[in-house]
């Protein structure tokens, strides 16, 4: 199928871009962001999206880039995701963010497709919204009365619906930089390479004197928005780290999950099942990875 008709618009600032978004929203019109196209093409082709106007990101200046600042990676949101795989900077200073962007799609998706077109769209199944919770990011939306930083546990509000308004546009992620002797891992089942997960599990943890510490993990492609498995956080805390151990924790991350979502690929079940041996295989990873 072909799209439904639509107006397009390329702005160059992100004045411009937000001016149009008000605009638009002052007039009833429904007017989207594209951004890598890379999602919501697909659903304009399939008509799943109708959009009246399209107000394409690409030429707009100063959305790209990464570099640190007071200790955190910002990434322009238009920056394409295979940039976080390939930057030393991302490697060095933030190796559980390059480790999830290897997991999304393929290369040419993850050229074509913006970091902060992830955030935007805020799939379940996603790997960034999983590791935003852990890592503790934000996020900078720019609209009509300014800018504002949106921290990831208000971003994400139900399936694909974040905290941005109409009228906003997502200009940058801020990843806080990995402090020294964090431990990290990132797992998932998905049907074939490069598909979204059916299941994924990621987390961070530290180990003071062989006990595990201050432990962050957080389940993808289960429920409405990736969730923290604070049981299982809880668990660990102050314990001495072995496979017991992990199986506990585990099987009470995945027991305290919601209902999971259930589809032709995977029931509820299987879901919760995955959910417990990812983590129990993250944590076996985490720890014994040099710090
Ligand atoms: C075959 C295939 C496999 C994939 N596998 C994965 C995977 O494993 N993991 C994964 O996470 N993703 C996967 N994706 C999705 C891919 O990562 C997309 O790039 C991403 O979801 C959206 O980024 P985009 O830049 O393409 O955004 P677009 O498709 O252009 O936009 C997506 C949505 O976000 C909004 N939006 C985008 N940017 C902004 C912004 N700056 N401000 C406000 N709103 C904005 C748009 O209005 C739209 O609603 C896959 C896609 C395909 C086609």
């Amino acid at each position: 199928m072909k799209p439904a008709p639509f107006e397009y618009h390329a702005p160059a600032t992100l004045a411009e871009a937000v001016n149009l978004l008000q605009q638009y929203e002052d007039d009833g019109i429904d007017a989207k962001i594209l951004a890598g196209g890379q999602s919501l093409m697909p659903m304009l082709a399939l008509r799943v999206a109708r959009p009246d106007v399209l107000i394409d990101l690409r030429q707009v200046a100063g959305l790209t880039g990464v570099r640190e600042e007071d200790g955190m990676l910002v990434v322009g949101a238009m920056e394409p995701k295979q940039t976080m795989v390939d930057a030393p900077l991302v490697r060095q200073r933030q190796p559980l963010f390059q480790a999830a962007s290897e997991w999304v799609g393929h290369r040419q998706i993850r050229n074509r497709g913006s970091v902060g077109g992830s955030f935007a769209h805020a799939d379940p199944a996603s790997e960034y919204p999983a590791v935003a919770l852990v890592l503790g990011m934000e996020m900078k939306a720019v609209g009509p009365d300014g800018e504002r930083i949106i921290p990831a546990d208000e971003f994400f509000v139900t399936y694909m619906t974040t905290a941005l308004e109409s009228t906003e546009v997502l200009a940058e992620v801020r990843i806080p930089v990995m402090a020294p002797g964090t431990r990290w891992a990132i797992q998932e089942m998905a049907r074939r390479n490069g598909d979204l997960a059916l299941a994924g599990v990621t987390l961070t943890l530290r180990m003071e004197g062989g006990l595990c510490s201050d432990a962050r993990i957080a389940a993808f492609g289960v429920n409405a928005t990736a969730v923290r498995l604070t049981a299982a956080e809880e668990a660990l805390e102050g314990q001495p780290a072995d496979a017991a151990l992990f199986a506990r924790a585990a099987a009470a991350g995945a027991e305290a999950l919601e209902e999971p979502m259930t589809c032709i690929h995977a029931s509820a079940d299987y879901r919760r099942h995955l959910v417990k041996v990812l983590t129990e295989r993250c944590l076996a990873e985490a720890v014994g990875r040099s710090a």
